[in-house]
């Protein structure tokens, strides 16, 4: 029986979801995590979802391909369906020759591993939501019991270790989001970044402008948006701690993607 996926919807063109690049996007339904400040939380519990086959996604994208360089999916968190997945970024290599692009929280390193073993995927995002030397703190950011906090980073480290020199453009964006990490928090994850991010041929950290999208929970809808200049100070200071050995840019609502180093 031809593989199925549950999926929010895509977008024929975007430019905004592959750091300097166009690509048809994917969301995918459901996620592991319950980040409090989610832009698609509906789509992350469940409640946009409708279940397309491959052959169906595979069109879309053939009809697109000529004006996209990447097949991006996103979500939720892609990797929970990883064995569709799969089939669908086979599928789409084999019928357009796009590059493919994944966007995780690396909670699975399961899943990661058994992409990267049956496909070449050439950009991974990763969204680190905090400190990983602070398990409290990332399970917070992630909307989870300080119990889980030590497995949830763990994972996450393991992830990013199954990433590190397998994919050729490796993106790391962490969210600051306001009254859940300060911008020291924000130097703590360059330095993750420098410790287990590794080998892979481009490197990059962002980031990000938390932006209280329709999407986002009731709760965090009156929360104004990351001021676009504490940001930028927080990604000029990562550069500091990062030293060249990536390169940071900010993400804000204002000035798009700018590299700082
Ligand atoms: S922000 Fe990402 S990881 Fe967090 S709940 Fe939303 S989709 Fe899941």
């Amino acid at each position: 029986m031809e593989e199925a996926l549950w999926v929010g919807g895509w977008k024929d063109v975007s430019l905004v979801d592959v750091l300097e690049s166009i690509s048809f996007t994917l969301w995918t339904s459901f996620c592991n995590l319950k980040c409090p400040w989610c832009a698609n939380s509906r789509l992350a519990r469940g409640q946009e979802r409708r279940l397309v086959r491959v052959s169906e996604v595979v069109s879309e994208v053939e009809r697109a391909a000529p004006f996209v360089e990447y097949f991006h999916v996103t979500g939720g968190e892609p990797t929970l369906q990883y064995k569709p997945l799969t089939a669908l970024y086979k599928a789409v290599r084999e019928r357009t020759g796009l590059m493919l692009s994944l966007d995780t929280n690396a909670t699975v390193p399961r899943a990661l591993e058994h992409i990267l073993g049956e496909v070449r995927v050439e950009h991974v995002a990763v969204d680190l939501k905090a400190p990983l030397s602070d398990p409290e703190k990332y399970a917070a950011a992630s909307g989870l019991s300080a119990a889980v906090g030590e497995r949830v980073v763990k994972m996450v480290a393991r992830g990013l270790e199954v990433l590190s020199g397998r994919v050729e453009f490796l993106e790391l964006r962490t969210t600051l989001v306001p009254g859940l990490l300060s911008v020291e928090d924000i130097l703590r994850v360059a330095e993750d970044v420098a410790r287990f991010a590794r080998g892979s041929g481009r490197l990059v950290y962002v980031v990000q402008q938390f932006i209280p999208y329709e999407g986002v929970p009731p709760e965090y809808r009156s929360v104004k948006a990351t001021p676009e200049s504490l940001v930028a100070e927080a990604a000029r200071r990562a550069a500091e701690v990062l030293g060249g050995a990536a390169e940071v840019w900010y993400r804000t609502l204002e000035s798009g993607s700018r590299r700082v180093a």
